[in-house]
C-alpha cells in the first residue's frame, strides 16, 4: 500500500513538472519592430536586424508619409511581394535594383522584364515553399485574390527566432484553408487586410476569419484608408468592438512586439 502512495506521488510530481514545460514558452521573447507604411505596405526588422520590405508601394501609395517616399531611405536586405497588383508591388523592383535587395516572390515575368530586373535580384517561390532570409524564415501560404498580369496571390508567415511569427495576408478573402495555416504556423501577429466596403474582404469578413481560423495575440488591421472607397478606421472600430488583440497604426508609426 505504501509503495502504491510513494509511486503515485512519484507520477504526480512528473505530471506536474510536464505541464508545466509544455506552458512555459521554449525560447525567450526577442523583439520584431514592426513598421506600417500605409496601405499592405510594412517594414519588419528582426532582432538579429534582418530588414524585410513587404509590398513597398510607397511613392504612389497616398497613406504614405511624405519622408517615407524617399526610396533611397530604405535599406532591405530582402524585399516580399504577395502579387503584382501595383498597390502591393509598388516600387519593389526599383528598390531591389537601388539597394540590391532580392525580391522574394512568385515569379512575375511582365515587371520584372519591364524593369530589367536582373536573375540575381529575384527569389521565385511558390505556395508551400519557405525560404531562410538571415535570422528569419519565410513561409508561403496561399491567398484568396488575383493577380494580374503575372503570377498568383499568396501571403507570407514569417518566422522569427525566438519561434513567434508574423502572418502577412497579403490580398485575401477568408478561405477554408486558413485553418491549415494556423495548424502548422499558428502566427502571433496577423497584418490583415480589412479594406473592402462592398468586396473583398471587409472588416466583418475579417473578423470572422481572425475568430473562426486564427489564435493571434496580436492583429493589425491595414489595407484599409489609403485608395477611395475603402473602410475608415470608423468602420473597423465598429466590427472589432474593443478587443484588445487589434492594434490600429498610423501610417508611418514603428511597434515593437
Ligand atoms: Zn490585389
Amino acid at each position: 500500500m505504501r509503495g502504491k502512495i510513494v509511486w503515485l506521488g512519484v507520477l504526480l510530481v512528473t505530471a506536474v513538472c510536464v505541464s508545466r514545460a509544455q506552458t512555459q514558452a521554449p525560447t525567450k521573447k526577442k523583439e520584431i519592430q514592426i513598421t506600417w507604411l500605409g496601405h499592405a505596405a510594412f517594414e519588419l526588422v528582426s532582432s538579429g536586424g534582418t530588414d524585410i520590405l513587404i509590398d513597398p508601394f510607397l511613392t504612389k501609395n497616398p497613406a504614405t508619409p511624405a519622408e517615407l517616399k524617399d526610396l533611397s531611405r530604405y535599406h532591405p536586405n530582402f524585399i516580399l511581394v504577395t502579387h503584382s497588383h501595383g498597390d502591393h508591388l509598388g516600387d519593389a523592383v526599383e528598390l531591389a535594383k537601388m539597394t540590391k535587395a532580392k525580391i522574394v516572390s512568385v515569379y512575375m515575368p511582365e515587371p520584372f522584364k519591364k524593369g530589367e530586373l536582373s536573375p540575381e535580384l529575384i527569389e521565385p517561390v511558390n505556395v508551400g515553399d519557405h525560404v531562410t532570409l538571415g535570422d528569419v524564415k519565410v513561409h508561403v501560404v496561399p491567398a484568396m485574390h488575383s493577380s494580374e498580369p503575372s503570377g498568383r496571390p499568396v501571403g507570407f508567415v514569417v518566422e522569427f527566432a525566438d519561434g513567434r511569427s508574423v502572418y502577412h495576408q497579403g490580398d485575401t478573402w477568408i478561405f477554408g484553408d486558413m485553418a491549415l495555416i494556423q495548424e502548422f504556423y499558428h502566427p502571433n501577429i496577423i497584418l490583415m487586410p480589412v479594406g473592402a466596403v462592398a468586396d473583398g474582404q471587409s472588416p466583418r469578413m475579417a473578423w470572422i476569419a481572425v475568430t473562426r481560423y486564427f489564435k493571434p495575440q496580436v492583429v493589425i488591421p491595414m489595407h484599409y484608408g489609403a485608395l477611395p472607397g475603402s473602410s475608415t478606421e470608423a468602420d473597423l472600430r465598429a466590427v472589432f468592438g474593443k478587443d484588445p488583440r487589434v492594434v490600429f497604426m498610423k501610417p508611418g508609426e514603428t511597434k515593437k512586439f
